[in-house]
């Protein structure tokens, strides 16, 4: 039975954070942006279409 792991490796996924999209696609189609608080910065990924939308987690901002 092949490893899960080793298939997750060779694509790396990560899941939009809007929560009412949820997409799950490469890391390479998401987009990163960090939200939060000065202090307490985290690093969130959004999808590009969401990203194309506009919308962004509270209080993020773009980061390339
Ligand atoms: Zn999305």
């Amino acid at each position: 039975m092949p490893s899960l792991k080793a298939m997750e490796n060779k694509t790396l996924t990560a899941e939009c954070a809007n929560p009412e999209c949820s997409t799950r696609a490469s890391t390479e189609l998401m987009v990163g942006v960090t939200a939060g608080q000065v202090g307490q910065w985290r690093q969130v990924t959004i999808c590009q279409s969401c990203a194309e939308k506009g919308w962004r987690p509270e209080n993020a901002a773009v980061r390339r």
